[in-house]
């Protein structure tokens, strides 16, 4: 096995240190494939009783009028999730733009969003209208209200109190940290709260973000109130097949809405041509459970080898998840790009390219990306980033088999000892 992994680049000293990490981490592994195990019976059980068949691959063009494959795409999902209804669509271009169109579709002017949560993931700050943009919920009219997390990462239920009034109307609540240093919440926290908020407002819409989330657990947050749940495709669902699209599962008001908003009133669901993209939604979904497990074990291999030697990792080598990104702070610029250069020189895609660091728009400081992927931006890849400033951490995910997430974990490791940035001597 050495010598395989030796013709990749990755030198004996790493391979073993890898391995001795590797040894401690057997019992994580197999909780993590119980999950898979659990979920792959659940997506299965939801492609049987709604009898997907060759039928449902064939595409469709136009209108997309009577497409018996997207149909019962969208009822595999609503069945999985535990939904009355779901919307799963190519034409939802990524993430941020199914976020966008669950809150546009379910606020009205006049109405008030609530973030229980702290601040929402960067994107969302010009739909919301935090920052000023162009045809963002602001300019509908629509106002947003924040309650911060406590210190400790705990949801400050008195300042939610608060912060509910007459015209709350919808609720959202971020499931993963993202790329903030806030923990990410397990399902049964996200209950919770939406127990909560729902107790002091009945009839305030729960929305939750779930890039990141999904399969990571046995339940979705649809399974503990939630009235729509949101995600992406190039993300854990998608299962590293779908080419592109977002999902929307939840109640069929909600539902209907967002399908009146995305095509258009009085067409709804019952437009929008399939483009040939079903068989790899279809086979992506039924491969997401295990797909995950793979990046989950590959965040927690990270976690447990920089945290040996070292760096101060979110979460930390011991901590449960509930998402698939792990946080290293490497402490230097050098180190960041060492680490990116790494990934970038394990994938299967662009293996040759050299990340650099490079300014972004949005970004007060230049950021690093290092990512080989089949799907342009699909982060259920294997990819790693981070903003060069202080204190020097990148985020990481994904791997669409857990062999190739420990590869690119060796090959970052690699990169940093050929570079003499850490030190393997002395650590047993
Ligand atoms: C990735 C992500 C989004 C946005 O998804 P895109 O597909 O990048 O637009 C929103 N929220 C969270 C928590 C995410 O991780």
């Amino acid at each position: 096995m050495q010598d395989i992994y030796a013709s990749l680049g990755i030198s004996r000293e790493v391979y073993e240190f890898g391995e001795k990490i590797l040894s401690g981490l057997r019992a994580r592994f197999d909780a993590i494939d119980a999950t898979a195990e659990y979920n792959q019976a659940k997506v299965l059980a939801a492609m049987r009783d709604n009898r997907v068949s060759g039928a449902c691959f064939a595409a469709s063009t136009g209108y997309g009028y009577n497409d018996l494959g997207r149909e019962t795409l969208e009822a595999v999902y609503a069945s999985c999730f535990h939904t009355e209804s779901a919307l799963v669509r190519p034409q939802i271009t990524c993430g941020t733009h199914a976020l966008a169109l669950a809150l546009s579709a379910n606020l009205r002017p006049g109405d008030e969003l609530l973030s229980p949560v702290g601040a929402p993931y960067d994107t969302l700050e010009e739909v919301i209208g935090i920052r000023p943009s162009v045809g963002s919920l602001a300019e509908y009219g629509v106002t947003y209200r924040q309650a911060d997390l406590k210190p400790d990462g705990s949801f400050d239920y008195d300042a939610i109190r608060a912060a509910i009034g007459p015209r709350t109307r919808l609720i959202t609540i971020q499931r993963s940290k993202g790329y903030a240093t806030r923990p990410s919440f397990s399902v049964e926290q996200i209950g919770e709260l939406i127990a909560f908020c729902k107790g002091v407002k009945p009839d305030v819409l729960c929305m939750v973000d779930n890039c990141y989330g999904e399969f990571v657990q046995r339940s979705e947050p649809s399974d503990v109130g939630a009235d729509m749940t949101v995600g992406s495709l190039i993300k854990n669902p998608g299962g590293g097949l779908a080419a592109a699209g977002g999902y929307i599962c939840g109640t069929a008001e909600c539902v209907e809405r967002c399908a009146r908003r995305l095509t258009a009133p009085g067409l709804g669901k019952e437009v929008g041509a399939n483009l040939g993209q079903l068989p790899a939604m279809y086979q992506g979904f039924f491969l997401a459970p295990t797909v995950t497990a793979g990046a989950l074990k590959g965040a927690i291999f990270a976690a447990n080898v920089y945290e040996k030697l070292g760096f101060a990792c979110v979460p930390n080598a011991s901590e449960p998840r509930y998402d698939i990104i792990q946080a290293v702070t490497l402490g230097s610029p050098e180190r960041m790009e060492a680490f990116c250069l790494g990934i970038q020189a394990a994938a299967p895609v662009d293996s040759h390219v050299t990340p650099v660091p490079w300014p972004m728009p949005g970004y007060d400081s230049d950021v690093i990306m290092a990512a080989g992927a089949f799907v342009q931006g699909s982060s259920i890849e294997l990819s790693a980033d981070g903003p060069i400033r202080p204190p020097y951490a990148v985020y990481f995910q994904g791997g669409l088999t857990w062999y190739h997430a420990k590869t690119g974990i060796l090959m970052s490791l690699q990169k940093l000892y050929e570079r003499g940035l850490v030190d393997l001597k002395g650590i047993n």
